[in-house]
């Protein structure tokens, strides 16, 4: 009797012992998933720049431009051409 007692104490031990490193998986995976969904290097840089017009920072992608400079829309980038032709 005493001898099935300890049976079921080891059986009951291993059995936390197992969930506790399940767990412990869990959380190390969840952890490493979140850090590789921002894989370092391979991400595109957003880079942001001044509109020559106004100064407002845009992405590059979004940028429009002109005369090597940047503008923040279509605005911008017409009356900066009108000025420019007028100097
Ligand atoms: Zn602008």
């Amino acid at each position: 009797m005493g001898q099935l007692i300890r049976i079921v104490i080891i059986l009951f031990a291993v059995w936390l012992v197992i969930r506790f490193v399940q767990r412990a998986l869990k959380r190390f995976r969840k952890i490493r998933s979140a850090s590789s969904s921002q894989p370092a290097g391979t991400a595109p840089v957003m880079e942001i720049i001044p509109c020559a017009r106004c100064g407002v920072h845009i992405p590059k992608s979004r940028a429009l431009f002109s005369k090597d400079k940047a503008y923040c829309c279509e605005e911008h980038r017409r009356v900066a051409d009108k000025e420019s032709g007028t100097e």
